[in-house]
């Protein structure tokens, strides 16, 4: 039955039938929730955006929504215990403000806690994670280098081992919530190897730790993408996340929560983009008449709402065959399908929101060209939702290579 919707009908028509996008009193309850939170955030991040500052309310408009640990196990602090497909939902909502919201929602819970909380032992997980649910604690994600970005296989950062201590050395690029955070996932292979690549938890005020932000960025002014700078950073010998050895498929598993985020966070800027649209075209009048009559102006909204639906259905798959995925995770099949599906949606849905923002900017014709108004932010902001977390091409051979076979893989 959990494999039905992966295979083919004796037809070869795709059996979807267990497919159920219902959602429950409880997801509304929870989506309630994100909602409020989010018409607090925007005038905020409004602000914010046009005077290009970091918004620091994101962050305690959250936490008093208890939304901060929303995927997380109740067994945790302020954990909401949300389903892969409630917290999709959640995502594209918080995606309506802005990929920067967003981006510091996925980097926390998505790359950070779902991390932690899937390869942690008992210990570092009681430790952290109630602390991560509360904002007492912000997590971050630091796998990409300055040389290493699409093979992340490539990287330097290593660590040596001394006592009951790891020391780390290296550094870490274009990391999302990277200077803001108190606790990072961070790779690193042993000293001198080129494998066995290991993941820990670093505390931000761990010895011989900095981070920084960066500044000179094409988007994502209010939220913070950060360097990091091992600099023989000692680490309790505890703070080893996972198996020894096992750091690569822990960073894999992260980036099919991380992506499956960025999808969610996408369609809601193109519903975003969407609804702008339609408001500007119903006011707008040239030629005595309200733009939204002229065809041509339709057409560019029939576009958005097209490549919008298209990219939602994709995101609700994905994220059913996720929360399958979660619910069975010895089953290697559910997962590769689950990982296929994933950036199947995080391709489509980032390219459908950069598209919706573009079209937007269109409708709105002069208007669209000034960050007063929404379209223009979201064409930049959401600009690197074909870059972080498996760029365009990178997916696009991802989702060939599963078709094709592993034979036809041209990078490992
Ligand atoms: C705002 C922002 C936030 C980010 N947040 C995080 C974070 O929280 N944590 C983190 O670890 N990283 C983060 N990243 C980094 C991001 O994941 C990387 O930028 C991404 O993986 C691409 O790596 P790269 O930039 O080094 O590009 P490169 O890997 O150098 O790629 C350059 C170009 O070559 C193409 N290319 C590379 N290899 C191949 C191939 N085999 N086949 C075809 N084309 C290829 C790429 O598609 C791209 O077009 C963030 C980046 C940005 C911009």
């Amino acid at each position: 039955m959990q494999q039905q919707e992966q295979t083919k009908l004796s037809t070869g028509i795709s059996d979807l039938s267990t497919m159920n996008f219902d959602i429950s009193d409880e997801q509304r309850l929870i989506l309630n929730v994100v909602d409020e939170a989010c018409k607090k955030i925007r005038p905020i991040e409004d602000n914010c955006y046009l005077e290009r500052k970091l918004n620091d309310k994101v962050l305690p408009i959250f936490n008093d929504a208890h939304l901060l640990g929303l995927p997380v196990s109740r067994n945790y602090g302020d954990g909401q215990g949300a389903d892969a497909l409630t917290y999709a939902l959640a995502l594209e909502r918080v995606g309506q403000e802005g990929t920067g919201v967003r981006t510091f929602f996925s980097g926390h819970t998505s790359l950070g806690q779902l991390t932690l909380q899937k390869w942690g032992n008992d210990e570092q997980k009681e430790l952290y994670l109630p602390k991560t649910t509360k904002g007492q604690m912000i997590m971050a994600f630091g796998l990409t280098e300055s040389t290493a970005g699409s093979d992340p296989a490539s990287l330097k950062t290593n660590f040596e081992e001394k006592g009951n201590y790891y020391y780390l050395n290296g550094s870490k690029a274009w990391i999302s919530n990277g200077s803001i955070a108190d606790l990072h996932v961070v790779f690193a292979y042993p000293k001198g190897k080129t494998d066995s690549m290991c993941a820990f938890l670093v505390e931000k005020d761990s010895e011989g730790f900095q981070a920084e932000a960066i500044k000179d960025k094409l988007g994502l002014p209010t939220s913070d993408t950060g360097l990091l700078y091992f600099s023989d950073c000692k680490i309790p010998k505890e703070n080893m996340l996972g198996p020894r050895g096992k750091g690569l498929g822990i960073a894999y598993s992260a980036l099919m929560s991380g992506r499956l985020s960025v999808a969610a966070g996408c369609v809601g800027v193109a519903e975003d983009c969407l609804n702008e649209a339609v408001r500007y075209a119903r006011e707008r009048v040239q030629h005595k008449k309200k733009i939204g009559k002229h065809q041509l102006v339709q057409r560019e909204i029939t576009q958005i709402s097209l490549e919008l639906e298209t990219s939602r259905l994709l995101t609700y798959k994905a994220a059913l065959q996720k929360a399958r995925s979660d619910a069975d995770p010895q089953n290697v099949e559910l997962r590769d399908v689950a990982d296929w599906s994933i950036a199947q949606a995080k391709y489509c849905a980032a390219n459908a929101s950069f598209n919706a923002a573009d079209h937007a900017v269109q409708v709105f014709g002069a208007n669209g060209y000034s960050f007063e108004n929404r379209p223009a932010r979201h064409l930049v902001d959401t600009r690197v939702c074909r870059i972080y977390e498996g760029t365009d091409q990178i997916l696009e051979q991802k989702i060939a290579i599963r078709l094709l076979g592993n034979e036809f893989e041209s990078f490992s």
